[in-house]
C-alpha cells in the first residue's frame, strides 16, 4: 500500500516555522497583515477567504478584507488595490480570480505591486518563478506541491517529471519550480497523445487537470509518488481530486490525498509569503 502524504504534516512544520518569523516581527512592533479582495460573492472565493482568515488567524497575522460588489467598475477596483499598495501596514495582498467578466484581469493583476504578490499573479511574480529569481512570491498551489516534496524528502534531482496541465497558475509555475530543483519535466495538457504512456514513465506525478478521476491505473507505475491538485465534486457532490485514490494507492509509492492534500498546505503557503513579504518590506526597520 502506498504511503499517504498528508497535508497536516507538512502544515504542522510550516506553521511552526510561520509562528517564530511572527514572534521575532514582533519585537519590532510589526504584525504582519494580508489584504483579501474579493469581487461577488462567488462560493468557492467565500470558502476559500473563510479557510484563509482561519489560517491568519491561528498564525496571529492579521487580515483586512475589500468586499466589492460582482458588477464593480474596473476604476473602483483598480483604486483598492492602490490603496493596498500604498498602505505599509498591509504586506500581502489576495485577489480572488477569476474576476467577473467585464474587468480587464492583466492590467489588474499588474497593478498590485509585486512586492505584496503573495499569490504570484503578477507579471513580476511570474518571471521571477521563470527566471529562478527571488522577484515578487510564486503562486501558493505550485509552492505548496515543492513543499509536500520537500517535507516529505522526495529526491527530485535527476527524476522525470511530469505535470499535467499547463495554467499559469498551476501546471506551468509547478513545472518551472521541479526544473529549478534539477528534474527532467514533461507537460501533459488536452492535445497529448498517449497521455497514460507518459505519465507511466512519470518517477513523479503531479496532476493539475481539473477533472475528478481522470488519472488512474493506466497512469501509475510502482515507485511513483503522485501530487494531486484537483479540486472538484463527485456524483454524490463530495470534493475529490483528480486521481483516482483507490487506484493510485494500490499501485504507487506515495501519493496525497484529497481533501488534506495540497489544498491545506496552499493555505499555509499564503501565511508564509505574507510573513516573508513582511519580512523584506520592512527589512529597514
Ligand atoms: P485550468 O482549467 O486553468 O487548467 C487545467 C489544465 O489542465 C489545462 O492546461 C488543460 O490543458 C489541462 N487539462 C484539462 N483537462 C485535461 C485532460 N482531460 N487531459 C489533459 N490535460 C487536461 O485549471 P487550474 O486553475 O490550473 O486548476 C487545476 C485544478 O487544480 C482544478 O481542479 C483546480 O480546482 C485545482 N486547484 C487547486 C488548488 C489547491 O490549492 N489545491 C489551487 C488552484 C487550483
Amino acid at each position: 500500500m502506498a504511503q499517504i502524504l498528508e497535508g497536516k504534516l507538512v502544515v504542522a512544520a510550516i506553521n511552526q516555522r510561520i509562528l517564530a518569523q511572527v514572534e521575532q516581527l514582533a519585537t519590532k512592533g510589526i504584525t504582519p497583515a494580508l489584504a483579501i479582495v474579493r469581487v461577488g460573492e462567488k462560493s468557492d472565493d467565500i470558502a476559500y477567504e473563510r479557510g484563509a482568515i482561519r489560517r491568519c488567524d491561528s498564525l496571529k497575522v492579521n487580515v483586512v478584507t475589500f468586499t466589492l460588489a460582482a458588477e464593480v467598475s474596473q476604476e473602483e477596483l483598480l483604486s483598492t488595490i492602490r490603496q493596498i499598495n500604498e498602505n505599509s501596514e498591509i504586506h500581502g495582498c489576495l485577489l480572488l480570480r477569476p474576476l467577473p467578466r467585464h474587468l480587464d484581469d492583466n492590467l489588474i493583476r499588474n497593478a498590485l505591486d509585486p512586492a505584496k504578490d503573495v499569490d504570484g499573479i503578477t507579471d513580476g511574480s511570474l518571471a521571477g518563478v521563470f527566471a529562478g529569481i527571488p522577484t515578487g512570491f510564486p503562486p501558493c498551489t505550485p509552492q505548496a506541491c515543492m513543499e509536500i516534496l520537500d517535507h516529505f524528502g522526495i529526491e527530485t534531482n535527476g527524476k522525470k517529471a511530469v505535470v499535467i496541465g499547463r495554467s499559469l497558475v498551476v501546471g506551468k509555475p509547478a513545472a518551472m519550480m521541479l526544473i529549478q530543483k534539477n528534474a527532467t519535466v514533461t507537460i501533459c495538457h488536452t492535445r497529448t497523445v498517449d497521455m497514460p504512456g507518459v505519465c507511466r514513465e512519470a518517477e513523479i506525478l503531479i496532476v493539475a487537470a481539473g477533472r475528478a478521476g481522470l488519472v488512474g491505473k493506466d497512469y501509475f507505475a510502482p515507485g511513483q509518488i503522485v501530487i494531486d491538485v484537483g479540486i472538484n465534486f463527485d456524483d454524490q457532490g463530495k470534493i475529490c481530486g483528480d486521481v483516482n485514490f483507490p487506484e493510485g494507492e494500490a499501485i504507487v509509492a506515495a501519493l496525497t490525498p484529497v481533501p488534506g492534500g495540497v489544498g491545506t498546505v496552499t493555505t499555509s503557503v499564503l501565511v508564509k509569503h505574507v510573513v516573508e513579504a513582511a519580512q523584506r518590506l520592512t527589512s529597514n526597520l
